[in-house]
């Protein structure tokens, strides 16, 4: 029987929901590239609702505990004593989310002896030393597609916000106040500026796709390049590098995974290579940019504004820098978790769990390493430090 530690975020701070501001969520069957949501034999929740919290317990609990299995919720991930480091110790899986990530540290991975499984509830497993798991023939996967294109609404939500001075505007209403002057002073159009994007995987494409109806110029870059009838369909620019793309583009959204050719590539060379005024968007993963260069770029004018739900560590403490940069619309890492997307991670989660458990094979395109190696999705998306793809 195996041991399943499970690290969620919090409950809200006023308790776990009784009603919800909707009844249900719209049915969706296949993502866009026609690959089906989650296929698990069955649900144990209610869509809709809260699981990502410690309460909603992803759904997992009955499904687990009714086959002799142990299911262990917390949200103490952090700091010597916590209790996942004191569970991990005989832990079989381990399941994290991205917005409120277990650290599996090469050290952690060492001392957890029994390990075999590490499931991202959700997209993006840095959080896990993937070197570590290799070595120490762990399996780690993710609920691809799950939260893609609720990542993408983010995304675009941001860039409008940023670019049409939304926040700025909506704190003058909150305060009483009606200068017009103020608000409009930093607003602009988006339409006819050039938007580029740094990956244009799942997330990245459904942006260009989300914000072609505005008439801007799309621009793009990636290691591998999209197919030529998408290039035509979207009027897509593609640059060789980021180097090359930024120059041109007035918004810059980053939508790559943070593995070693990413990580600090915005970098305040790079950031000095925008034009002036330029917004940037990361809703990919806070170490992908430089932090101390995002703050001067903000502060000497580089950047117009910058926005994301993306940090280093989560929780961000109190006093990061991005937290009182100028001209910044940061939220906590909550684009990939609305309610719409718990119940495609929560299914997902379960999908792994079943075929894990079964011992029948993991979705090929939910895996990141299998069998130590980089595998499935995680073959075609990431590298290693020890140079793997
Ligand atoms: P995909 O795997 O579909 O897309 C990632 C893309 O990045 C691929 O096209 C890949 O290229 C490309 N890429 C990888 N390395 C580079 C590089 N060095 N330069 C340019 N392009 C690169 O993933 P998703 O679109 O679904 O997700 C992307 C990332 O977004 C995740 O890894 C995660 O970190 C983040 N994310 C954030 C969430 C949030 O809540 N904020 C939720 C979900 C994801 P190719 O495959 O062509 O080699």
């Amino acid at each position: 029987m195996a041991k399943v530690l499970c690290v969620l975020y919090d409950d809200p701070v006023d308790g776990y929901p009784t009603s919800y501001a909707r009844d249900s969520l719209p049915p969706i069957e296949r993502y866009p590239n026609g690959q089906t949501t989650p296929t698990p034999s069955g649900i144990d929740f209610t869509p809709g609702h809260l699981l990502g919290s410690v309460s909603g317990e992803l759904g997992l609990r009955r499904f687990l505990e009714e086959r002799g299995h142990t299911l262990v919720v917390t949200s103490d991930k952090d700091g010597d004593g916590s209790e996942f480091d004191r569970e991990l110790v005989d832990a079989d899986v381990v399941i994290s989310q991205p917005f409120w990530p277990a650290y599996l540290t090469a050290e952690r991975i060492a001392k957890a002896e029994k390990l075999k499984l590490a499931i991202t509830a959700g997209i993006g497993s840095d959080h896990v030393d993937l070197d570590a798991a290799i070595e120490h023939g762990v399996t780690v996967a993710e609920v691809t597609y799950c939260n893609s294109i609720s990542v993408a609404e983010h995304v675009v939500m941001m860039t409008l916000s940023l670019v049409r001075n939304y926040l700025p505007s909506y704190r003058t209403v909150l305060d009483g106040g009606w200068n017009i002057a103020d608000c409009v002073a930093r607003s602009y159009d988006l339409e006819a500026m050039h938007v580029g994007t740094v990956a244009a995987g799942r997330i990245g494409l459904a942006v260009l796709r989300r914000l072609a109806p505005f008439d801007v110029a799309l621009h793009y870059t990636d290691r591998h390049r999209l197919p030529e009838h998408v290039e035509d369909e979207l009027q897509l620019t593609f640059h060789e590098s980021a180097a090359d793309m930024v120059p041109h583009c007035d918004v810059v959204t980053i939508n790559a995974p943070l593995h070693p050719e990413t990580e600090g590539l915005f970098d305040d060379e790079l950031i000095g290579r925008m034009r002036r005024g330029a917004y940037l968007i990361n809703t990919a993963r806070a170490k992908i940019c430089d932090r101390d260069a995002i703050g001067r770029a903000l502060r000497d004018g580089r950047l117009a504004g910058y926005a994301g739900d993306v940090w280093f560590p989560q929780p961000a403490p109190a006093d990061h820098p991005w937290r009182t940069v100028p001209h910044h619309g940061m939220t906590p890492h909550i684009s990939g978790s609305s309610l719409s997307a718990q119940a495609r991670y929560a299914a997902g989660t379960r999908e792994i769990l079943e075929s894990w458990l079964g011992g029948t094979p993991i979705r090929d395109e939910y895996l990141i390493v299998d069998q130590g190696g980089l595998a499935g999705t995680g073959a075609h998306s990431y590298s290693t430090a020890s140079g793997g793809r």
